[in-house]
């Protein structure tokens, strides 16, 4: 038994989501504003503590999926403009109106809808997204409707590509929604144009408008699930474990559910207890590695719901050892302070010198995206922050 650690932990760097925040308001033009996007408990990262990190480095918006979400920070208090992204039901739009966060518009009747309650709107204008937004000429019929109450705060549209090599498809949404946010800009001082998701941000700033919003970038993860560190983006979630028993197999013999890993040597097995209901996805069963006291090594046999099991390297520390899931190892901060990071036999270091499996890596064995995996983090794995800023 291991004391002051949790099974499974989710450790949340605060400094590097607003190191990030400030990285990704750098080169915005003058007088344009970050959106942070901290739906899906901000990408399992803990919404509010993300949304707390990232006004303290400038944020000045908040962008959530769900109403429930804007409730939720509200609730804790947070006080700065939210726009809620997605479709609501009547009642999800009165709540909306209660928690005091514009909404966004598509439709004449879900902006009458609006236009009762009071809501501020954004119009969306589908510029090549092909999934929610009306065309050129219902986004001026709609912004006409809007201003006459007053609600008019903006106008939005969403990349379909701005994560992708070929720059054709961007390029073209990109052209739409300029001219559009241009002249209906000039028709309506103040209106807030906004566009660009984190691969935007980075790629293009001729994308930026008036307000970016921004979430995978935020958290340290690369938009193109490549490498964060070429964007000078630092990773804020690292999820480890640790050794919490050790078996000794002998070969012929087998462990966890059917049989999947067979030794044909003596093997040292570590029992780790973090499992797929803690989103570790059981398809890293025999693929996925994991850092062992800061040493690459298999996950070796099924992963189970609670448990899984790796094939621990001949000069592990012992019982109680990190088990680092994805982030850096070590760092000092479940004890056993980064002490074997020098061993000669040590795995691939990142950009800072410490051993590391990013997310990205993750996401690749799984075919998946870096999204996918923190936003799969569950709830039963305790979320610990660091680096808390000034007291509010
Ligand atoms: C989720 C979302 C974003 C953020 O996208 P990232 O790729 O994480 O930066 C921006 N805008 C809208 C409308 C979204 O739904």
């Amino acid at each position: 038994m291991l004391a002051g650690r949790h099974r499974a932990l989710a450790e949340i760097d605060l400094e590097a989501i607003r190191h990030n925040v400030r990285r990704l308001r750098r080169g915005l033009p003058a007088g344009a504003v970050h959106c942070a996007v901290v739906k899906a408990n901000g990408y399992g990262h803990g919404a509010v503590p993300a949304a707390c990190a990232a006004l303290e480095a400038g944020s000045t918006w908040l962008g959530v999926a769900a109403v429930a979400e804007a409730e939720e920070l509200r609730a804790a208090g947070l006080a700065a403009p939210i726009l809620i992204f997605g479709p609501m039901t009547g009642a999800e739009l009165e709540a909306a109106v209660v928690a005091g966060a514009d909404v966004v518009v598509w439709s004449a009747s879900f902006l009458a809808a609006a236009q009762q309650l009071g809501a501020r709107v954004h119009v969306k204008f589908d510029s090549g997204m092909g999934r929610l937004g009306v065309t050129e000429q219902e986004a001026r019929v709609l912004c006409a409707g809007a201003a006459q109450d007053g609600l008019l705060v903006g106008l939005m549209s969403h990349f379909a590509t701005a994560d992708e090599a070929d720059t054709a498809f961007f390029e073209y949404q990109l052209e739409r929604f300029a001219a559009l946010a241009g002249e209906l800009g000039a028709l309506y001082p103040g209106l807030l144009c906004h566009a660009a998701n984190s691969a935007a941000t980075l790629r293009a700033p001729r994308a930026h408008f008036g307000m970016i919003r921004t979430g995978i970038a935020m958290y340290g993860l690369a938009p193109g699930n490549d490498d964060p560190f070429k964007d000078d983006l630092r990773p804020a979630m690292k999820v480890c474990s640790y050794v919490a028993g050790v078996r000794e197999v002998a070969p012929g013999e087998s462990v966890g559910y059917g049989r999947r890993f067979v030794a044909d040597a003596p093997t040292r097995i570590g029992i780790v207890p973090i499992g797929y209901a803690d989103g570790v996805r059981r398809l890293l069963t025999n693929c996925g590695d994991v850092l062992v006291a800061g040493r690459r090594c298999r996950i070796s046999g099924t992963i189970s719901m609670d448990q899984l099991t790796v094939r621990l390297p001949d000069d592990w520390g012992g019982p109680g050892d990190e088990v680092v899931l994805f982030g850096a190892a070590g760092d000092g901060v479940d004890g056993r302070p980064g002490e074997s990071w020098t061993a000669a036999s040590g795995p691939r270091r990142d950009a800072a010198g410490a051993p590391r499996i990013l997310c990205e890596e993750v996401a690749r064995l799984l075919q998946t995206i870096n999204y996918e995996v923190v936003c799969d983090v569950a709830p039963r794995v305790v979320r610990r922050y660091r680096g808390a800023g000034p007291a509010a």
